[in-house]
């Protein structure tokens, strides 16, 4: 029987972008952290599921508007990177490997917070009418159990599983049906000969698309001979930072239910079989012929699942109207982006004005509850605004501003996260190198 401290200020529950960004936020402003995640290893959809691109993080004039956590996570797309997609601009990607490295050091770096993995949140203690989680009981993968005990909770989790077992409310997928977008297995291939390509050049972006155009003819002719059953008109690929191989995100299965078990597994034997069908494609093409698959994504990419219900919910017009709101503790500057349920690729739609719009504290704080606050994609929003701030720059910016609140929280002794001001969340934020707007109020010291 392994005795483990099971008492903390703040428990983080989901080891993703959101989660690891949030307890980094909150342990480095002296809180006593439990990180949770249920895989044997950190680092969520962003490490196991390989995803590649580091998604816009910048205004129309390419100013960053994510300088927090996110920069320490990938500093050589601030310095390198201008981020204003020139054709002869180097794609902004990351190594995954190199990501749970960076996971792995900065987390090791705080002393206040702890890492269980291998560890599931299975149950909620709450008491719905003062609207608080009193404790959850997480299952080690030995089979042990544990109360753990804390004062706030972070649903990190992606598809608000923590906020499902408490049950606060939710929605799932678009309005008209319910339906959801894709799911994908991304996977890796090395060894090709970029001189044989029309445009060797594929590390910048109008070598990249000149590749997806070569490989779509490979593609499109599997699909003529009916082999394969990916819905996706099109092969969508990006380089590795190193030049040496390629990380395709281009299957795509519908109909997958995240928050079913058996729907995941049927999805991930799916997308495992489109993934080596379009491997098999691609090396039709002369520049892949002696290139080999380095790795499939051991997890399923799951782009959507649960949002949770909020004190506010943020649609698309407030995205693409750019919306500043007084209580902004996040901002986020990617398109909305919709692989579309029904496997027919993905729409993007740029954000306007400025290029980037406030996430307002209000999205982060599940309705009706006192203690449990949103800190990865589970965050209030519709379908559609979903679909813009579930990309990495913005579930770090909101990791970082939830945890940020968490730890003020039990600063200020608050019984409800309401009760923090958003100025105080970004006097703080700013003071840690984030971008925030709107006036700012100083934490009194103690
Ligand atoms: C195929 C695909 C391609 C994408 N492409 C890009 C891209 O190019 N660029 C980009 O920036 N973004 C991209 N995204 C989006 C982005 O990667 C994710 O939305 C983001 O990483 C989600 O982070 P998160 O912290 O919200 O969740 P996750 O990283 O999914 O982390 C949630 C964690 O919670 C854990 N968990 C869940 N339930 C429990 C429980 N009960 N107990 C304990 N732990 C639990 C999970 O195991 C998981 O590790 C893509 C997504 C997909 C699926």
């Amino acid at each position: 029987m392994t005795t483990r401290d099971t008492k903390y200020d703040i428990v983080v529950v989901g080891a993703g972008v959101g989660g690891i960004c949030a307890a980094l936020a909150a342990a480095r402003l002296r809180r006593k952290v439990l990180l949770l995640e249920e895989s044997k290893e950190i680092g969520g959809t962003g490490v196991h599921s390989a995803v590649s691109l580091i998604c816009s993080f910048r205004d129309k004039d390419g100013r960053p508007i994510n300088t927090g956590i996110h920069r320490e996570l990938f500093p050589q797309a601030y310095t390198a990177c201008k981020g204003l997609f020139d054709a002869e601009e180097t794609v902004p990607t990351y190594d995954e490997k190199e990501l749970k490295r960076t996971y792995e050091h900065l987390l090791k770096a705080e002393p206040l917070l702890t890492v269980w993995t291998d560890s599931r949140v299975t149950g909620v203690r709450a008491d719905s009418s003062s609207g608080k989680i009193l404790d959850l009981d997480v299952v080690s993968g030995e089979g042990e159990d544990f109360a753990v005990r804390a004062d706030f909770f972070l649903d990190a989790t992606a598809d608000g599983n923590l906020s499902a077992l408490a049950g606060a409310d939710f929605q799932m997928g678009r309005e008209e049906d319910g339906k959801l977008q894709t799911a994908t297995v991304t996977f890796k291939m090395i060894g090709f000969d970029p001189s044989k390509l029309q445009n060797p050049r594929f590390t910048t972006w109008s070598g990249i698309h000149s590749l997806r155009k070569e490989l779509t003819v490979y593609y499109q002719q599997l699909k003529d001979e009916g082999g394969t059953r990916n819905p996706r008109p099109s092969v969508l690929c990006f380089p590795y930072p190193d030049g040496r191989g390629v990380l395709f995100n281009s299957t795509a299965i519908t109909d997958v239910d995240p928050t079913s078990a058996e729907s995941v597994a049927a999805g991930m034997r799916e997308g495992t079989e489109q993934a080596l069908q379009l491997a098999s494609a691609v090396k039709r093409h002369p520049a892949f012929a002696e290139a080999e698959v380095e790795f499939i994504a051991p997890k399923l990419g799951v782009r959507e699942g649960r949002r949770v219900i909020g004190d506010y919910m943020l649609t698309a017009d407030d995205c693409l109207n750019a919306r500043k709101f007084d209580d902004m503790v996040a901002a986020c500057a990617y398109s909305l982006d919709i692989h579309d349920p029904l496997g027919g690729g993905a729409k993007l739609v740029k954000i306007g004005g400025p290029g980037y719009y406030h996430i307002p504290y209000r999205s982060l704080i599940a309705k009706g509850w006192k203690n449990l606050l949103l800190s990865s994609r589970c965050i209030s929003g519709t379908h559609e605004a979903h679909s813009s701030y579930r990309v990495m720059s913005g579930v770090s910016a909101i990791g970082e501003a939830a945890g940020t609140a968490a730890a003020l929280a039990i600063w200020s002794k608050a019984d409800d996260a309401r009760d923090v001001p958003a100025a105080r969340i970004r006097y703080v934020l700013q003071a840690g190198g984030q971008f925030v707007e709107g006036n700012v109020e100083k934490v009194p010291l103690k």
